[in-house]
């Protein structure tokens, strides 16, 4: 490794929601931090629904201002979802919370507006940049970045790994990602979903089918966005098979299907892991995992984004702590981390454990506690 280029108190491996939330929250704190994001914030991103409990972390945080509708954002007023039952929806109305609505993001111009706000907070971003080696020795980290300009070392007290499900500085700290299963999801982009009059066009709508649940999104400029959950050997996947899986899946629906036949696709259907994960240690000498790279959740829950944000400002406030001496905040952070992937599993199973109606569907079966893992 060349010689230190620059020197910071804390490197942060991920430029997502959590790793910019540290960042803001650590630049705040008066800390010199890097945040080094493989990315450029123009490709696509995953993750659009921030429910209406969201708005007070972005409040928190100082960002509602670029969330607001002028910003290519759009107000969503609930959930509606058939599951468990086909006929009845369920309706989760926002209008009832204090914040009166949640939002669908259009990411990643989401992220890309937030690292914007954080470098204004004189936080360095550097983008199209990846750790290639890095050596931990008495006085702190000395990391290899490579990017677009070429190689550089710098040097920092200590690292946050908030690289998302790759968790891959933790990876490099021996730690192991624990897979609870191995759930995917099948993405498509629509055009032309009208709204936001019609209750199905500014909701999102969900609907549990025999091999998983359906999910709709609408978004900013009458796009929309669409997704299968469900487990990878319960589907055909080959290239030349996936669009007649995805049909074939989405003709069993009562709510999703007739809604989407006015709208236009304008992507083929994507495939992504949408497994829930941990990582067997949240923490080591001098480093510390966060948001999906700790922990990631099924999209159910629609709490990726908030859990995210939640980390990293929490986590900005511990390395803070750690950096001036009390070195014993990390371990009761990770046992933090740990009360919360403990209450999500739990939380989990009662949601999948209310769909009862299909006793023989391994993907039901799986997620039903009380029955045989198969
Ligand atoms: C199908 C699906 C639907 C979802 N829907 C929702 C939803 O509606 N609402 C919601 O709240 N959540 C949703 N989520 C979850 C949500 O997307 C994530 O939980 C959230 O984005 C996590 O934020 P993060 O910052 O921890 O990680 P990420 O958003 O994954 O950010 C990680 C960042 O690290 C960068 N990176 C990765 N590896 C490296 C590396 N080696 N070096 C440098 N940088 C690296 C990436 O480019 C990225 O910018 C969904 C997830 C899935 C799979």
């Amino acid at each position: 490794m060349v010689k230190p280029s620059h020197s910071y108190d804390v490197v942060i491996v991920g430029g997502g929601p959590c790793g910019l939330a540290t960042a803001l929250r650590l630049v705040k704190n008066a800390f010199r931090v890097a945040v080094i994001e493989k990315g450029s914030y123009l490709q696509p991103r995953i993750g659009e629904h921030l429910p209406s409990s969201a708005m007070s972390v972005l409040q928190e945080l100082g960002i509602s201002d670029i969330c607001n509708d002028a910003t290519g954002h759009l107000r969503c007023s609930g959930v509606m979802s058939w599951w468990g039952n086909e006929n009845t929806p369920h309706e989760l109305n926002y209008f009832y919370h204090p914040f009166g609505h949640g939002l669908n993001l259009s990411r990643p111009h989401f992220d890309r507006q937030f690292a914007d706000h954080v470098r204004q907070h004189d936080a360095v971003i550097l983008e199209h940049a990846k750790v290639q080696q890095q050596r931990l020795t008495s006085a702190g980290w000395f990391i290899d970045i490579s990017t677009e300009e070429g190689h550089h070392c710098v040097e920092a007290q200590f690292v946050l790994d908030a690289s998302g499900k790759s968790a891959s500085f933790s990876r490099m700290q021996a730690s192991h990602i624990i897979a609870l299963d191995a759930q995917i999801a099948l993405i498509r982009h629509y055009q032309g979903c009208v709204g936001p009059s019609d209750d199905r066009t500014d909701h999102i709508l969900i609907e549990s089918c025999e091999i998983g649940w359906w999910y709709f999104a609408p978004l900013d400029d009458n796009q929309g966005i669409c997704m299968l959950i469900t487990d990878p050997d319960l589907i055909d996947l080959r290239k030349r098979s996936i669009n007649d899986s995805w049909h074939a899946a989405l003709d069993n629906t009562h709510a999703i299907a007739p809604m989407l036949r006015s709208f236009a696709a304008m992507t083929e259907p994507v495939v992504c892991s949408a497994r829930s994960q941990r990582l067997d240690h949240f923490f080591g000498e001098r480093w510390l995992a966060i948001g999906d790279a700790a922990m990631a959740f099924d999209p159910l829950s629609s709490q990726g984004i908030i859990k995210g944000l939640r980390q990293g400002w929490k986590a900005g406030q511990i390395v803070s702590k750690y950096l001036a001496g009390e070195t014993a905040a990390i371990a009761h952070f990770s046992q933090d981390l740990e009360a919360i992937f403990s209450e999500y599993v739990t939380t989990r199973s009662g949601y999948y454990a209310t769909e009862q109606r299909w006793a023989d569907s391994l993907f039901w079966r799986r997620r039903h506690p009380s029955v045989c893992r198969c």
